[in-house]
């Protein structure tokens, strides 16, 4: 057989998502060294340019000359057949370009444009170099060199020494003598963590669980386990992994949000220690590269992390388990829109291994997914201990504005009061950020509004600026109206900012303290947070939803939720959904330790059917109710949607295409399937561009692949107008 001497090379080329691939010779001293999935630097229009190696082959029928290979970049990862599988199926789901689904599954110094030859540290580790009778010699000898003979003597016992720990002048008299010698070995900057909690006895619920997953174990399935706040979810996540692990397998374990995750995490470094590895984007860009190539090298065998964990390498994978499945974090919402449940479907599917999913909550596909048994189910019902659901009073806030309460009702003043004076905490839930939602003029009428976008700018009292929460503009307040020049600007809508000094005036003894984007904007921060309030140096924790998951404080026996509606009055067909999903775990959060809890949800809209719903705990009935809602306006999960946009610096190009676009449509998918539109979308203006939104509905069309790829690559070439295809988005 004779030897492959050319290699396809998937460049890195500039034009937005479009592949190409090359044939290069490989030159003879990289001849044994080149495998497919490396990076290499190959020459390119007078210049070099960096790509993966695709294919190796031995002949070649390219009829231009063919140029030759420059050098291997990075010898750190190469990426394996599951890792090409993965980029295919990514590039399919999304329609992004396979450079594009490279990118996304790697740090940033792997990506193939990077050209950061290896971002892996080292460290010296001092080894003995002669025989022992040699070394015992040399200390009966040199009693004197106190510090050479203490760390000869630590060598010879084994003890793990560094070139570091010990000053230069004494490890180099003895390399000199050449007693001692050193070796590479790789240095990590996330340190390993040491084990410390006992395993608990399972309850019989929980051990049902563990048995019924675990007898399939060796197939490919998915399991839903809906199971209620506090009903043990992660001790049965941990035995899974457990059996995995004395299987030499590796796990994967997805959570939504870092900042949500942080008490989960603690749990897993406490269980299972040195062996956990971690990955989400709030670390830097060397420490991911660092835990992944603790998988990759299979030094970790458990990894814990975000969405684009799902792609980090484990070797031999056992089990892949997503907490809190319901997320909507686990949907990309910028290119490529993937949905780390549908690939780590396919990575559970290509190792024939489980996939777990849990929730309180479970979304309403992966419900009904379960109800006609293409997902497995698993119910725990019971909360450990002696902990019980909390009680759920709904105030309506019409009633109370009349009372002139227009932001604190009396109920929830009185029991916020009655918290405090037992000596237990409170956490507030408010879904806004910033100061005041808006500010407008009382006499004139005037709203600060985006330069770019159609949305109106969010107060921020610490910077005493008005920002957009779209994209960035920031304008300082003026003291008077810009237009009319009258004092008599107005703040209106209640954000966590303005809260927090509500609080603090109507609570002047209570310590109170604020967690949202804003206050948790440094690295480490939000685990301060979470920390203090667990150690009681504050009474009241104010909120977005980053409050309302995952976390748990024994203390905490009341729940105030200030404005109900903000999420449900979001124009989205999911909006309810949401807002069932939130007042649900945000009540989860009260009374988790045999203190009885009470939870407190202020509305304008009391008759709206949900609140029924979260006050029983009842997610049954919900989701009784929502299906039945969505079966009649044709939504998911009876209905698939997928949402295209057309946007465009130009309002009448923008619309001109929309229309173009609706008509290729209509030709070319199935007669059965709905096409929505073209209408604005919901925010009309970002960034200076105009966004028109088409939405298609359908239960099968085997035309819709096609179509959007052809119309994919009708726009690919367009500069003026840009085309966003998302396939199941999360919000329309
Ligand atoms: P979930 O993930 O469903 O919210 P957790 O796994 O966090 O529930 O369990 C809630 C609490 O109960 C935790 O403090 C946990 O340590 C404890 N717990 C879980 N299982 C057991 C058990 N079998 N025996 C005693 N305590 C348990
Ligand atoms: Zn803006």
């Amino acid at each position: 057989m004779s030897k492959d001497i050319y290699a396809e090379v998937l460049i890195e080329y500039e034009v937005k998502s479009l592949d190409k691939v090359f044939t290069y010779e490989i030159p003879s001293f990289l001849l044994d060294k080149i495998k497919v999935g490396m990076k290499v630097k190959v020459p390119f229009n007078n210049k070099s340019i960096n790509g993966l190696v695709l294919k190796l082959k031995n002949s070649c029928d390219e009829q231009f000359e063919i140029k030759e290979i420059i050098e291997i970049l990075n010898e750190d990862i190469v990426f394996d057949d599951e890792m090409f599988k993965i980029a295919e199926k990514l590039k399919n789901l999304t329609l992004c370009s396979l450079s594009t689904a490279f990118k996304t599954m790697v740090p940033a110094s792997l990506k193939v444009s990077s050209n950061k030859k290896s971002m892996a540290k080292y460290e010296r580790l001092l080894i003995l170099n002669k025989e022992e009778n040699v070394i015992e010699e040399y200390i009966n000898n040199n009693k004197k060199a106190k510090k050479q003979i203490e760390l000869l003597e630590k060598l010879v016992s084994n003890e793990q020494i560094f070139y570091r720990d010990y000053p230069v002048s004494v490890v180099k008299a003895l390399a000199e003598k050449e007693l001692v010698t050193y070796e590479y070995i790789p240095k990590y900057r996330i340190m390993p963590k040491e084990k410390i909690k006992s395993v608990v006895a399972l309850t019989e619920e929980q051990s049902l669980v563990i048995n019924n997953i675990l007898k399939e174990k060796n197939k490919y399935k998915t399991h839903l386990i809906y199971g209620v706040t506090a009903s043990g979810k992660t001790e049965v996540y941990f035995n899974l992994i457990e059996t995995i692990l004395k299987n030499n397998q590796t796990a994967l374990v997805l959570v939504p949000e870092i900042t949500l995750s942080t008490q989960l995490i603690k749990r897993f470094y406490e269980r299972f220690g040195n062996i956990v590895g971690i990955y989400h984007s709030s670390l830097s860009d060397t420490e991911r590269y660092d835990e992944y190539l603790k998988a990759y090298r299979n030094e970790v065998k458990i990894m814990i992390g975000t969405r684009s964990s799902v792609f980090v390498p484990l070797k031999n994978l056992g089990i892949i388990i997503i907490d809190e499945e319901h997320s909507d974090n686990f949907k990309q919402d910028t290119t490529p829109r993937y949905n780390a449940i549908d690939i780590a479907k396919f990575r559970a599917k290509y190792h024939s291994i489980p996939l777990v999913l849990g929730s309180a909550t479970p979304s309403l596909e992966s419900m009904a997914k379960a109800n006609v048994g293409i997902y497995s189910l698993h119910t725990m019902k019971k909360r450990i201990g002696l902990s019980i659901l909390p009680e759920v009073t709904i105030v309506d806030m019409a009633e109370e504005m009349k009372k002139r309460n227009n932001v604190i009702s009396e109920l929830l003043k009185n029991n916020i009061n009655k918290c405090l004076n037992a000596n237990e905490q409170a956490i507030i839930l408010l879904n806004r950020r910033g100061y005041s939602s808006f500010i407008t003029c009382q006499n004139c009428g005037y709203t600060y509004k985006c330069k770019y976008c159609d949305i109106s700018l969010t107060y921020h009292k610490s910077s005493d600026s008005l920002r957009c929460h779209y994209c960035g503009y920031t304008v300082i307040k003026d003291d008077k109206c810009p237009e009319c020049h009258e004092s008599s600007l107005s703040f209106l809508g209640t954000g966590t900012e303005k809260l927090e000094d509500i609080f603090k005036k109507e609570f002047s003894n209570a310590k109170i303290l604020r967690m949202d984007t804003d206050t948790t904007a440094n690295k480490g921060s939000h685990e301060k947070i979470i920390n203090a309030f667990k150690n009681h140096e504050y009474d009241i924790l104010i909120g977005t939803q980053m409050i309302s998951k995952g976390l748990d404080f024994p203390l905490v026996t009341l729940v105030g939720v200030i404005n109900a509606d903000a999420s449900l009055n979001i124009p989205d067909f999911r909006s309810s959904e949401r807002t069932f999903e939130l007042l649900d775990q945000v009540a989860g959060r009260a009374g988790r330790s045999g203190l009885k809890g009470n939870v407190i949800i202020q509305t304008f809209n009391p008759d709206n059917y949900i609140f029924e719903n979260v006050k029983n705990h009842d997610y049954e009935s919900f989701y009784q109710n929502e299906m039945a809602i969505r079966k009649k306006l044709k939504y998911p999960p009876y209905y698939f949607l997928t949402s295209i946009k057309i946007i465009s610096p130009e309002y009448e190009l923008a619309s001109k295409e929309a229309t173009k676009v609706k008509s290729f449509l209509e030709k070319n998918l199935q007669k059965s399937t709905i096409i929505l539109g073209p209408t604005t979308a919901n925010v009309f203006r970002i960034n200076n561009t105009y966004r028109f939104q088409i939405i298609i509905k359908y239960q099968k069309d085997d035309q819709l692949e096609k179509t959007l790829k052809d119309l994919e690559q009708i726009f690919i070439t367009n500069k003026k107008v840009y085309l966003e295809i998302d396939n199941n988005p999360l919000k329309v």
